[in-house]
């Protein structure tokens, strides 16, 4: 390390004029303290800040990036792209191809491109509205689909608890609509369609909720949701957004093969570019305007620089790419639990597939009040460790952690020389309460 002086005059100076300094509040460090990380380039499995020192990325820009940074292929796509103009406002040869490749890897029979997954899972809830002609949704604790106002609502007490919003600038009219139940609760679904299925337009789901830590599905929870929503009429949305094409090269789809109605999907089918999308069975995508009567529109989507980088992306993610992401996030996973075994910190290793994150905690996190019995404090400071040695782990123990097909024998070895001694700073920081 060198010092990360540039970092604390460009938070200062962000501070003037961004709220917060950051751009999404992650970035900001918020939940294990001191200074955020100025990044100006990364290169296959490294990020390097503004002062010049190199981190092992672990967060892989919280997805998108599974063949690494820079990856030559996809500069090369967005670079003759940009050359050629970088929006027209007209369709392209490459919303095509992109939408092609995403049909033929996933369920989805027609796909429409958007710009983030946020507007993915926005636009896929007004379309199941808009075709069930139902106002009711379902959302489980814990699962994150952007910061849609309807589904910024928290858990209540109770089964079925109509939402309750969880920021202030949603209205309890937004939240009205949304009914929210623990996740994996098999009998609180049961009873929330028992009580207002007729009512219910759709249930949406994380494919593997990865955004309160990792927490699998229950064998079939997916399948029994899909069951139930197909009895009462209801739509299935599984967001794919952080595993689709990253879990597999047909996502979590790939693995479990429960097919939701409607999907979205965003981050790696970006290949780092602002691109999402949503898709589903044709004759639901076809109630999209300007087939339909459900309004969705995008001076960007579809963007030419985007989808080149997506299309550059996802065939460039051969057979080989999923192989050495799953080895190595198993080599990994398996080091961080060793490493906090051995210095007796109580955790919990959480996987699905290639997908894993690190709880500090030493029950089974099965739901998202589980997830938030973490000792956080330790896991701040197993962060900091970690980072002073060179190693960018995901700045909130909320997080799964991200590898790329770039990370290689050299990367991995600087993680897993880092983790012992995160971990006893993390044994450390319990110790001192
Ligand atoms: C990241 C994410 C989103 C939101 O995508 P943005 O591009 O950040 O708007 C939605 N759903 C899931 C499951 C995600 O992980």
């Amino acid at each position: 390390m060198t010092g990360i002086e540039d970092s604390k005059r460009l938070f200062e100076r962000a501070n003037e004029v961004v709220p917060g300094g950051v751009n999404s509040p992650v970035r900001a460090f918020r939940a294990v303290g001191g200074t955020p990380r100025f990044m100006t380039s990364a290169k296959g499995p490294y990020l390097t800040d503004a002062d010049g020192n190199e981190y092992v990325d672990l967060i892989c820009s919280w997805g998108p990036m599974i063949l690494g940074h820079a990856h030559p292929a996809v500069v090369e796509a967005v670079q003759q792209a940009a050359g050629r103009g970088t929006s027209y406002g007209a369709p392209t040869p490459g919303e095509v191809e992109l939408a092609e490749e995403i049909v033929a890897r996933t369920p989805v029979e027609k796909v429409r491109l958007v710009n983030s997954g946020t507007e993915a899972t926005m636009s896929a809830i007004r379309l199941a509205r808009g075709f069930t002609g139902r106002s009711k949704i379902v959302k489980f604790a814990g699962c994150y689909h952007g910061h849609v106002d309807s589904l910024l609502a928290a858990a209540g007490s109770g089964v079925a608890t109509l939402g309750l919003p969880d920021t202030p600038g949603v209205t309890g009219a937004t939240t009205a609509d949304t009914l929210v139940l623990p996740y994996n609760d098999v009998t609180a679904v049961e009873e929330a369609f028992a009580e207002y299925g007729h009512e219910i337009a759709c249930v949406i789901t994380e494919a593997v909720p990865c955004n309160m830590g990792l927490v699998p599905p229950l064998p079939d929870f997916n399948a029994l949701l899909k069951a139930l929503c197909g009895r009462s009429g209801a739509l299935l949305i599984i967001d794919e957004v952080l595993t689709g094409f990253r879990a597999s090269r047909s996502g979590w789809y790939g693995i479990e093969g429960v097919p939701g109605d409607l999907v979205t999907f965003g981050k790696v089918m970006g290949g780092g570019l602002p691109a999402a999308a949503f898709g589903g069975r044709a004759d639901i995508m076809d109630h999209l305007a300007p087939a339909g009567p459900v309004y969705q529109a995008g001076t960007l989507s579809g963007n030419p620089l985007a989808t080149a980088a997506g299309l550059a992306t996802l065939r460039n993610a051969t057979d080989e790419v999923y192989t050495a992401i799953d080895r190595s996030a198993a080599l990994v996973a398996e080091a961080a639990s060793a490493a906090l075994a051995k210095e007796g910190v109580p955790h919990r290793l959480q996987t699905a597939g290639n997908l894993f994150s690190v709880f500090f905690t030493d029950e089974v996190v099965g739901d998202f009040a589980a997830a938030q019995r973490q000792d956080s404090k330790a896991y701040a400071a197993f962060f900091h460790e970690a980072l002073d040695r060179g190693v960018y782990l995901p700045p909130s123990s909320y997080e799964v952690w991200f590898l790329s097909a770039a990370h290689d024998e050299a990367a991995l070895e600087r993680i897993t020389d880092a983790l012992p001694h995160a971990a006893r700073a993390a044994a450390e920081a319990r110790s001192a309460g």
